[in-house]
């Protein structure tokens, strides 16, 4: 307004009087409108906007007083000053009580009326400032409210006797208080009992600055408990405090009005904090407790054992051949399969006992204050018992067993680490001698175990030391007397223990998760070798390579296959693989694709060990296979005078009838052979033709019984 023009709109019946008015307020430097209608001057007013009416209340038509009915009516923002050719008392307390700022009477001297007015526009400023100021407070004060009211935190004020004079909306949703309910209270109504005492010096805090209270744990106690859902007990209200005292005037005269605090709920760091340290102590997969806290309560349970002469079993469960399931199965099922063998163990326990899992497949148990270890022996039976019951898995049946080796303290060892060993050594005492069993430690074991160790450490070196040899064991077309195929056959030449077969360290291979690298190492070994031997022309029709169950489980299995095959410049048709039944039932789609691929390139498939597994003829159907391998385990009960038809009647016949080449195993002896060639089966793999024979051997007798040698095998027409 100071550097607007002040805006004046004079109304007066009187022309000449409008006319000189204009002159004098113009020349100071106002807008000035000069209306000498009522009528108009009433329009006037609807549209412009002026500061100041200069008013006369004599007018013929509408006069002054209806104006400033209309002025009041409509709110008008405009200032009135009321020009009166009446100088009486009462019109002008009349002329005021309708709202005039100010009274004139005619004539009026020219300063008189500049002075008036500028005493007017003057109060209007003043008004107007006013009004801003007021605003603004209401606004700031409105922006207060809503910063404390939607504050995440609890923000409290308390007077000097630690009653709650303000408490913001939070509070209802923390802890269950209406707002209105708190005020005039105490504080120590919403504390929990327990941090009272820890309160009385940070809720109602005296001090300020540096000194005053800041992230100060406590515990508020909630009420209507079932709106609380986001605290971590649902009485408890974890927060974390800042309060402050809170005083009037200056430094040195100051006045103590009371506390003003802000509580930050801080349930989510609590339960984070929470679970940070379960996870710190429990195996998350099963939850149940890890290593670290097995020891605690292993210590814990010693000392108590001290005390009161009582005994402390340990056992060591490591369940057989859980990473086979892992591997074929899949993870999932794998994980599935863990929490319900820790929860069937479990079962099998009592309260005071602890079931912990230390990784993969291993378990171990905490029997506490058992009285001889006898007792320990019975628990071991009964968690034998419910790991050998089926386990429905993703609508399958898994079997399952455990080895258990048990340690007792104080008499295998007199401290922690000592026990769970020995109990671990027990363990592999029972592997080696066929699992699905327990056994306590006895110090003999130690030998054994490190022996088992030795061996294992050996076995992770022995693809670099480059022991790995493969044998070959030739396949006998009985009816044109030639070698249609060779079964590579792998061996270790261990540096000690000299030549180890297979079935002694595959197993052992698979379970440490080494058979994948073997197998390429295999593939790539065999590969060469029939490159040489179709460099000299010997190569036989092909060559067969044993697959492990878990090599199948890999999607790249057939390009680990063909690529060393292009390398060497072998034809796929060259290679077959062996794969047993157990590696198909597992897990049939995916198995059948990759199988489909290698078929594909012209790969032979072979079912090994024919009639051991599960025997479900259904997957024949589905899969490309070629060959059926008779398990020897049948040809071994030949007996040629029984006359009663065998299971390995029923194989043949079967083989037969689905086209499918069939292949005798372990065909140790003239009877075996004849009886079946009488069933016409006449492919044969055995030691009555060829043991395996290592590769120069193979590569001799090879050359020997060549496709085009004229001469005959001198094993063959044995
Ligand atoms: P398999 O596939 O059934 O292999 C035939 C086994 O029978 C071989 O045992 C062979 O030496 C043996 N055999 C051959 N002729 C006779 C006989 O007249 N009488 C008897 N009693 N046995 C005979 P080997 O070499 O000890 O292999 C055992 C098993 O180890 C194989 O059984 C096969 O399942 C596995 N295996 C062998 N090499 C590999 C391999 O490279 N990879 C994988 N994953 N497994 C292999
Ligand atoms: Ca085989
Ligand atoms: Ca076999």
């Amino acid at each position: 307004m100071a550097d607007e023009k002040a805006r004046i709109l004079a109304v007066d019946d009187d022309p000449r009087l409008l006319e000189s008015l204009r002159e004098l307020l113009s020349l100071e430097g106002y807008e000035v409108s000069i209306v000498d209608d009522s009528r108009k001057a009433i329009q006037q007013l609807q549209t412009g906007r002026f500061d100041i009416l200069l008013l006369d209340m004599k007018m013929p038509h509408v006069d002054g007083r209806q104006i400033m009915q209309f002025v009041a009516d409509k709110q008008i923002p405009t200032d009135v000053i009321v020009i009166s050719g009446e100088s009486s008392f009462n019109s002008a307390v009349d002329a005021m009580r309708l709202g005039a700022h100010d009274f004139l009477t005619k004539p009026y001297v020219p300063n008189q009326l500049l002075k008036r007015l500028e005493n007017t526009l003057a109060h209007r400023r003043l008004r107007k400032h006013n009004l801003e100021i007021k605003n603004r407070l209401e606004h700031s004060e409105k922006l207060y409210r809503f910063l404390v009211n939607t504050s995440p935190d609890f923000i409290y004020i308390l007077d000097q006797k630690g009653n709650f004079v303000f408490v913001n909306k939070r509070v209802q949703d923390l802890l269950g208080h209406a707002p209105k309910e708190l005020l005039g209270k105490h504080y120590t109504t919403i504390v929990c009992d327990q941090d009272r005492e820890d309160a009385k010096y940070a809720f109602n805090e005296r001090r300020t600055g540096e000194r005053a209270t800041r992230n100060f744990e406590l515990r508020l106690c909630t009420k209507g408990l079932e709106n609380i859902k986001k605290s971590f007990s649902h009485r408890i209200l974890n927060i974390e405090l800042y309060a402050t005292g809170l005083y009037t005037g200056k430094e040195n005269d100051r006045h103590r009005l009371g506390t003003y605090g802000v509580a930050r709920d801080v349930s989510e760091k609590k339960r984070a904090e929470a679970v940070i340290h379960y996870q710190a102590y429990h195996d998350l997969l099963t939850g149940l407790p890890n290593r670290a806290l097995f020891k605690d309560r292993l210590k814990m349970s010693l000392a108590q054992a001290n005390r009161n002469e009582y005994k402390t079993a340990i056992m060591f469960i490591d369940l057989d051949r859980f990473k086979i399931v892992n591997d074929t199965l899949g993870h999932k099922v794998g994980d599935q399969l863990l929490r319900a063998a820790a929860r069937s163990m479990q079962r099998c326990l009592r309260a005071e006992d602890t079931l912990a899992r230390l990784g993969g497949d291993e378990f171990v148990v905490l029997l506490s204050k058992i009285k001889h270890p006898q007792d320990a022996a019975q628990v071991a039976r009964k968690i034998l018992d419910a790991l050998e019951q089926p386990f429905i898995l993703d609508e399958r049946e898994l079997l399952i067993s455990a080895s258990i080796g048990i340690s007792v303290y104080p008499d295998d060892a007199d401290e922690e680490e000592e026990l769970i060993k020995n109990a671990d050594v027990a363990m592999y005492s029972v592997k080696h001698d066929g699992k699905g069993n327990f056994a306590f430690y006895v110090k003999s074991m130690d030998a054994n175990f490190s022996e088992h160790l030795e061996f294992e450490m050996r076995l992770r070196r022995a693809l670099t030391e480059d022991e790995f040899c493969i044998y070959y064991q030739p396949q006998f077309d009985l009816y044109n007397q030639r070698i249609i195929g060779m079964e590579a056959l792998l061996r270790w030449r261990h540096p000690e223990l000299g030549l180890v077969l297979p079935g002694a360290f595959i197993p052992l291979a698979e379970e440490i998760g080494l058979i994948t690298q073997i197998t390429r190492w295999l593939i790539r070994a065999a590969a060469k070798q029939i490159h040489q031997w179709l460099e000299a022309g010997i190569a036989p029709p092909h060559l067969a390579i044993n697959f492990s169950a878990l090599d199948l489980k890999h999607s790249d299995i057939v390009e680990q296959i063909l690529h060393p095959l292009r390398e060497q410049k072998v034809p796929p048709e060259r290679f077959a693989v062996e794969i047993t039944e157990n590696v198909i039932v597992k897990d049939i789609d995916s198995v059948a694709q990759r199988l489909s691929s290698l078929a594909h390139h012209g790969i032979d498939i072979a079912i090994d060990d024919f009639g051991t597994g599960y025997s479900s003829l259904g997957y024949l159907h589905q899969l490309p296979i070629k060959t059926l391998k008779i398990d020897r385990s049948f040809v071994f009960d030949i007996h040629p005078e029984r006359k009663e038809r065998t299971v390995i009647d029923a194989i043949i016949a079967m083989g037969q009838s689905l086209d499918l080449k069939l292949v005798a195993e372990g065909v140790e002896t003239q009877a075996q052979r004849d009886w079946l060639l009488q069933r016409n089966c006449r492919v044969m793999q055995g030691n009555l033709f060829s043991a395996p024979l290592p590769a120069e051997e193979a590569g001799k007798l090879l050359a020997l019984t060549r496709n085009d040698s004229p001469e005959q095998t001198p094993i063959l027409s044995k």
